[in-house]
C-alpha cells in the first residue's frame, strides 16, 4: 500500500467498522497504478454525507450537495464522497441533481474513463468493473459506457480526455475519438472557465504534441475562446521541441508567441479565456521579453523592468527554440543590477520637491524614471548627490 493511501487508512477504516463500505477512488488510484507522483486521495464510501459527519470529530463541508465532506485528520485533510450517479443532464454540462446511492458500481458508471473508474479497497485490491486496468496496461483512453452518450452528458469529458491524452501519452480508443470528433461543437455549452482549466492542463502535459494534435484534428479547438482561426498556429505550437512547460504562465506565452499576438490581441485573448488580471500581465511582459531575448542577450533595463522570476521564465523558453537556457548567468546578472526598484533610488520625490521650486506634478515621475534607468543602465552611481546633479540638468533641458 502506497505512503500516501497508508495516511487515510484509518479514515476508511472506521467507515468499514460503522459498517459502510469505503475505496480510494479517482486520479490517485489511476496515478499509483502508473507510478506517478499524485496530488490527493479520494474516498469514496457508501455512507451519506450526514452518516460521515456523524463518524469524524473534524469535518468541513466542502461540496456537501455532491456528496463531498472533507474528513481532518492531525496529519492531513481527505475528502470522502458518497457513492453517487448523475441523472438527466439537461445541458451539456452539470448533471441536473446528483442522487446519492448505496453501490459502488453506480459510483464507478458514472465516471469519465476507465482509467479513472478503478476503486482500491482497504485490503489493496483493485476493484475493475470497466477493465480499466487493460487499457492503462495498453495506454488507452476509452469512455466509460458509450462515448457518445457520455459526452454528450457532459461535454467537458472531451477536453478532460484531450488533456489526459497530453499528460499520459496514452491513445484514444478510436470510437472515443470519432464521439469527440461528432460532438466537438457541444464545447460551446462549457463555461470558459472550466475549459480553461482543462486548456492549461492540455497545454503543459509531457505530450503536449500528442494532444494538441487531438485537439486540432478533433476540431474542440474551434469551440474554444479565440482560436478558431488558428489550427495552424496551435499544431506550431503542438512541434515545438522540449521538456513539458513548466508552468501557466510559461505556457500562455509560448501559445502567445506562436500565435504572433500582439500586446492589444493577447488582453483580449486572454480576457476571453478569463484568465486573471496578474496572469496577463505577466504574459503580456514575458511575450516580448522573449521575442526580444530571442536576438539579444540581457541586458540590464530588460532584467530590470521583467524582474528576476519572469526573466527566468523567460530565459527557460529558448528551449523550445532549440537554444540553451543559461539561468544561473540570469541569476547572476540579476543580482549584479545596481537599484531592483525605484525604491531604492538614493533620490525620492521629496527631494526633488526641495531642491526645485516647481509645483507638485508629473515633472516629479518623469524624472526619477529617467534616473531609474540611469541608473540601473550603469550610466549614473546611485548617490544622491550625482542623482541632483543629473536631475538639474535634466529639467534644465525639458523646461527650455
Ligand atoms: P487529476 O490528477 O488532474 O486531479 P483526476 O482524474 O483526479 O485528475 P479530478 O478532476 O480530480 O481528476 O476528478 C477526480 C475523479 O472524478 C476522476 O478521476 C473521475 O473519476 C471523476 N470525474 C471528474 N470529472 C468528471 C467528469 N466531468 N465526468 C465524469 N467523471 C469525472
Ligand atoms: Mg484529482
Amino acid at each position: 500500500m502506497p505512503l500516501e493511501f497508508q495516511g487515510a487508512m484509518p479514515i476508511l477504516r472506521k467507515l468499514q467498522n460503522a459498517g459502510y463500505e469505503a475505496y480510494y477512488v479517482g486520479g490517485s488510484v489511476r496515478d499509483i497504478l502508473l507510478n506517478k507522483p499524485i496530488h490527493d486521495v479520494d474516498i469514496a464510501t457508501s455512507a451519506f454525507p450526514a452518516e460521515v459527519k456523524e463518524l469524524f470529530h473534524r469535518t468541513i463541508d466542502v461540496g456537501i450537495d455532491h456528496g463531498t465532506v472533507m474528513v481532518v485528520t492531525k496529519e492531513a485533510t481527505y475528502e470522502v464522497t458518497t457513492f453517487r450517479t448523475e441523472s438527466t443532464y439537461q445541458d451539456y454540462r452539470r448533471p441536473d441533481h446528483v442522487e446519492f446511492v448505496r453501490s459502488l458500481k453506480e459510483d464507478l458508471k458514472r465516471r469519465d474513463f476507465t482509467i479513472n473508474a478503478l476503486a482500491v479497497g482497504i485490503d489493496g485490491n483493485v476493484i475493475d468493473l470497466f477493465d480499466g486496468l487493460s487499457d492503462l496496461r495498453n495506454k488507452v483512453l476509452r469512455a466509460v459506457g458509450n462515448p457518445y452518450e457520455r459526452f454528450h452528458e457532459d461535454a467537458l469529458r472531451m477536453m478532460r480526455a484531450l488533456r489526459f491524452v497530453s499528460h499520459l501519452g496514452f491513445t484514444l480508443e478510436p470510437e472515443t475519438f470519432e464521439a469527440i470528433q461528432e460532438y466537438h461543437s457541444l464545447l460551446a455549452k462549457i463555461s470558459v472557465e472550466r475549459i480553461n482549466v482543462e486548456f492549461v492542463k492540455l497545454m503543459m502535459g509531457s505530450f503536449r504534441e500528442a494532444g494538441l494534435r487531438s485537439f486540432v484534428e478533433s476540431e474542440c479547438y474551434i469551440y474554444c475562446p479565440g482560436l478558431r482561426e488558428h489550427g495552424d498556429a496551435l499544431l506550431n505550437f503542438a512541434e515545438l521541441r522540449g521538456p513539458a512547460i513548466p508552468t501557466e504562465r510559461q505556457a500562455w506565452t509560448l501559445l502567445m508567441t506562436m500565435l504572433n499576438f500582439g500586446e492589444e490581441e493577447i488582453r483580449q485573448f486572454m480576457k476571453e479565456w478569463k484568465c486573471s488580471n496578474q496572469l496577463i500581465r505577466e504574459v503580456s511582459q514575458m511575450v516580448p521579453a522573449l521575442h526580444y531575448r530571442l536576438i539579444h542577450e540581457w541586458d540590464n533595463w530588460s532584467l530590470y523592468q521583467l524582474g528576476r522570476e519572469l526573466a527566468l521564465s523567460v530565459e527557460y523558453l529558448l528551449y523550445y527554440f532549440q537554444r540553451e537556457p543559461n539561468l544561473a548567468k540570469v541569476r547572476l546578472l540579476y543580482q549584479y543590477l545596481p537599484i531592483f526598484s525605484l525604491k531604492d533610488l538614493a533620490l525620492k520625490g521629496n527631494d526633488l520637491m526641495s531642491n526645485f521650486d516647481y509645483p507638485r506634478g508629473p515633472w516629479i515621475s518623469t524624472t526619477l524614471k529617467a534616473l531609474e534607468q540611469e541608473v540601473v543602465e550603469g550610466h549614473l552611481n546611485n548617490e544622491k548627490a550625482v542623482l541632483l546633479a543629473y536631475a538639474t540638468d535634466f529639467l534644465k533641458r525639458r523646461m527650455i
